[in-house]
């Protein structure tokens, strides 16, 4: 099979990230896109804002009725989450004929060299780095890289988060379960909003 292994906060996961695995299955011939929630990620300054359960269970939501989308628990008690583990944790669960990408936005992947390990990830996975506004990187020695230039959307989590605590009903950037379950749990100020 082949496998995109596709990690993130997903605090929450938007319709952006679903779009991108959608592009990177039929650009690719995918078989399956594996969503990772970190448990707790390097790169963020300050914490979540929503837990790893919440997050994990947004991504679930997100991911029912699309066999080829998983859900998975890969870093669940890895602090930092660092790639280099969830790529060793996933060959270690895979077989021998399964093929790995890795996918990755582009302002994700312009910070490869900060990771943890980087040349060991380059030498272990191939990526498919998606384009995104305002974000440009460059290609370090070693690194196998597809460009998936055709997508631009203006979404990310950060800006969901901001919608949802100032009582906005971003609706069009939401699956509808995941939204649901936001309002429900009182997730990023909504329970104040309401
Ligand atoms: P935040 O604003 O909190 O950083 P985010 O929208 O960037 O959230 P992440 O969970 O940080 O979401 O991202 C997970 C992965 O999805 C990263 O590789 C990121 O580059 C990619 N990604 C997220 N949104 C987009 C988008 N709109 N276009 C392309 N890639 C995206
Ligand atoms: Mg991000």
């Amino acid at each position: 099979m082949r496998i995109a292994l596709f990690g993130g906060t997903f605090d929450p996961i938007h319709n952006g990230h679903l779009t991108v695995a959608d592009e990177a299955m039929r650009g690719f011939a995918l078989d399956r896109v594996w969503f990772i929630p970190a448990w707790q990620p390097p790169h963020k300054t300050s914490a979540t804002a929503a837990s790893y359960e919440d997050r994990y269970r947004m991504v679930e939501l997100a991911c029912q009725g699309r066999p080829e989308f998983v859900a998975s628990r890969l870093d669940e008690g890895e602090a930092p989450s660092y790639s280099i583990r969830t790529i060793e944790k996933a060959r270690a669960a895979l077989g021998p004929a399964d093929e790995l990408y890795f996918l990755i936005g582009a302002d994700a992947f312009a910070e490869i060299r900060t990771w943890r390990r980087w040349q060991d990830v380059v030498a272990a996975v191939e990526f498919i780095v998606v384009s995104r506004p305002g974000h440009r990187y460059d290609v370090p020695p070693g690194a196998r890289v597809h460009r998936l230039e055709t997508l631009a959307l203006p979404v990310s989590s950060s800006e969901v988060r901001a919608k949802l605590a100032s009582g906005e009903e971003p609706a069009d950037w939401l699956p509808a379960p995941v939204l649901a379950y936001i309002r429900e749990r009182g997730l990023y100020g909504t329970r104040r909003a309401a």
